[in-house]
């Protein structure tokens, strides 16, 4: 079996592959280490072989590796997971991106519990790209409305959007969403020139997240390998 940073360096022959493909720099385009329900010790193996971003989706757990790897001081740690409304404050204390903001009330929330001298929380809004019923994410009608309101806010930093798009084995039908996604930031930048984020691609779509324009890939299995 491959270990994890053999595992790392094919997951970044995928990006680098892909973005030659689209004719982009792989430099574009951030590697974020999903490493929810992995260990720590995994997480500084991954480390070592050089990753800095890192995804977390539960709250606990998340805060618990952030405080048990605090001496590794430039991790970069997003929060990557569903949010309730009545549990915004660590992620406003603790994270430094913040990726499924879907509702102003929990912007008000994260901007409100952000701690003064750090610097504003790095914020994308999860669009319901494949308008799933039962999906999180902001509508596409309702999206520019958001970003106005968050982008006022001062200790947030609207960088961009993210989309789980319905899952698919098919890339055109996978590109299909994620060009939407394209689409739909380039229009929020005619009046946010600030976005420069879009937050796209998993194991198993990241290439063709990347043709379409992608510059955070979300990657779990394929590094640490299956969760339970
Ligand atoms: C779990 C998760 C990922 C990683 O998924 P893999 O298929 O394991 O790469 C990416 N993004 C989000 C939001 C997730 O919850």
């Amino acid at each position: 079996m491959a270990t994890l940073a053999e595992r790392l360096v094919e997951a970044h022959n995928r990006i680098n592959n892909a973005a030659a493909i689209a004719n982009r720099s792989p430099e574009e385009i951030t590697l974020l280490a999903v490493s929810k329900t992995k260990p720590a010790s995994m997480i500084v193996e991954a480390y070592d072989a050089g990753c800095r971003h890192f995804g977390e989706n539960y709250l606990q757990e998340g805060v618990e590796k952030i405080a048990e790897l605090s001496q590794l001081d430039d991790i970069v740690w997003h929060f990557i997971g569903p949010l309730q409304s009545n549990k915004t404050r660590p992620v406003a204390e603790h994270f430094d991106w913040m990726h499924t903001l879907d509702r102003s009330k929990i912007a008000q929330r994260l901007n409100d519990q952000r701690p003064t001298g750090k610097p504003p929380l790095n914020v994308c809004l999860q669009v319901n790209i494949s308008n799933e019923a039962s999906k999180s994410g902001v509508s596409v009608a309702k999206l520019p409305q958001l970003a106005v309101a968050v982008a006022a806010m001062p200790n947030l930093r609207l960088r961009g959007l993210m989309a789980i798009p319905a899952a698919s084995n098919d890339p055109a039908q996978q590109r299909l969403a994620f060009a939407q996604m394209k689409q739909l930031l380039q229009q929020l930048q005619q009046t946010h020139p600030q976005l420069d984020t879009l937050s796209m691609g998993m194991s198993t779509d990241m290439d063709a997240a990347i043709l379409e324009g992608s510059t955070m890939v979300r990657i779990g299995t394929a590094i640490f390998g299956t969760r339970n």
